[in-house]
């Protein structure tokens, strides 16, 4: 077997590959290439603002694109031009190089609408997690790290949780980077990954962000037509970190959870779900099928539920031409990255139907993990009620500025949210210039 990184500014040294995605319920979707989505939203927002072409030319492909080969892992720095590179690392079956390539040009234009000082990147192994121990899933995070090197560090490249990643295997990337420096430096190197356990310098409120992001954002919105957050009706695909905790701090707000699918299945209560007892039921069932207090539904129904807001939280290209048309509610909520392909889009916009887009609605996540590296780097920890309020604060301003550019550019909100984005990024090149 042999174990390589390589970085090849460009060039991925993998040839391009192509996505079958299947949905949590098992379809599989027409081959899908994740990162031509992001090309054709990119392309969008830069035509409707006259885009810098150069600009244009250096944000349309990541800078660097490392391949591990000991399995098939990778990382892929999208672009560091705010700040180091920035994003997660997932475990799963499905990942690859378009994949990873498109979940990093989004954390690109996350953490510009975000206004965090980091780029963007993702990294990604290419294994089902449940098929290992947790002493195999050890190794192979920390082979995976080792192989990365230099690659990844506290001022240039910092991974974080992301699909089948938790603050365990956090702790095990921080523990062999720090393993790999000498003695004297390490202390000062805890801010190498986010997202970690507490004892090991994570922060308060990072594990709930994103889901606390998220709800943060519906309250905006909320307020906006006039609604409240406690008498809205909503249903939930993905019942992983993002899911399940959106629904539990909803739950104390009034909500109503009529239905959630995961990978196991769907079910459905239209008296509602206890969103705490069905993650209870989950984590020792493996998943929301058989729970006992709903009825179980089959993909299509699920999708279809009558709601106030849908919010996915699963993996990508769930909204298709097939399914966009099933959808009966006001508003979609992406809590997972990139859940609604072209086709699906386009098809919400002539409904009628709200987007509250992934690079705007789970920016939660990385905004706490920005406050983590903050913690670390001044040896402070911050209680929660400060983290969730200084987030609450940043979901704020993202959610002002992304809604007043829709409305002034006259455009749906996904492309409103990157002319954040690319603006912010566009002002970073022309007062720095291009070398040479
Ligand atoms: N994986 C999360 C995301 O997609 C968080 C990334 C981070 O905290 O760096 O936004």
């Amino acid at each position: 077997m042999s174990i390589g990184t390589k970085t090849e500014p460009n060039r991925a040294g993998v040839k391009s590959g192509t996505t079958v995605a299947p949905d949590v319920s098992g379809h599989v979707a027409a081959p899908h290439n994740l990162f031509d989505t992001v090309r054709r939203q990119f392309d969008k927002a830069c035509d409707l603002i006259s885009f810098d072409p150069n600009v244009r030319r250096i944000l349309a492909k990541s800078t660097n694109e490392i391949s591990v080969n000991f399995f098939t892992g990778y990382r892929v720095q999208h672009n560091s031009s705010r700040g180091p590179f920035k994003g997660g690392l997932r475990f799963h079956p499905s990942v690859d190089i378009n994949e990873v390539r498109a979940l990093a040009a989004w954390m690109t234009w996350k953490t510009a609408i975000a206004d965090i000082p980091f780029g963007g990147a993702k990294g990604g192994i290419q294994i089902d997690p449940s098929k290992y121990s947790k002493r195999e899933l050890e190794r192979i995070t920390r082979r995976f790290t080792f192989a990365l090197g230099d690659n990844i560090g506290p001022e240039y490249d910092i991974p974080a949780p992301d699909v089948n990643t938790n603050p365990q295997i956090m702790a095990w990337i921080l523990d062999t980077y720090l393993s790999t420096m000498p003695p004297h430096t390490r202390q000062g190197a805890a801010h190498v990954v986010t997202g970690k356990p507490l004892v090991s310098g994570g922060s308060q409120g990072r594990d709930k962000a994103t889901g606390q992001g998220l709800v943060y954002l519906l309250e905006e919105w909320a307020k906006d037509q006039k609604l409240s957050v406690g008498k809205l009706s909503y249903f939930v695909q993905g019942f992983g970190n993002v899911g399940s905790w959106a629904a539990r701090i909803l739950a104390p707000l009034g909500a109503k959870l009529l239905a959630v699918e995961d990978h196991t299945g769907a079910v459905a209560n239209e008296a509602g779900l206890d969103a705490e007892d069905l993650c209870n039921f989950a984590r020792t069932a493996g998943g929301v099928r058989g729970y006992p207090k709903a009825k179980p539904v089959d993909h299509d129904t699920f999708l279809s539920t009558k709601a106030d807001v849908f919010i996915p939280a699963a993996l990508e290209n769930q909204i298709t031409a097939r399914t966009a048309p099933l959808l009966n509610v006001r508003l979609v909520a992406e809590g997972g990255n990139g859940p609604t392909d072209w086709d699906g889009d386009s098809i919400m916009q002539e409904r009628g139907i709200g987007v509250l887009p992934d690079i705007l609605c789970n920016a939660g996540g990385v905004i706490v993990s920005y406050f983590e590296w903050l913690q670390n780097k001044r040896s402070e920890f911050w209680d929660l009620e400060e983290v969730d309020s200084k987030l609450k604060r940043r979901m704020s301003a993202a959610y002002r500025s992304v809604r007043d550019t829709a409305s002034s550019y006259k455009t749906d909100w996904r492309t409103a949210a990157y002319i954040v984005a690319l603006t912010r990024l566009e002002t970073v090149y022309k007062e720095r210039g291009i070398f040479p």
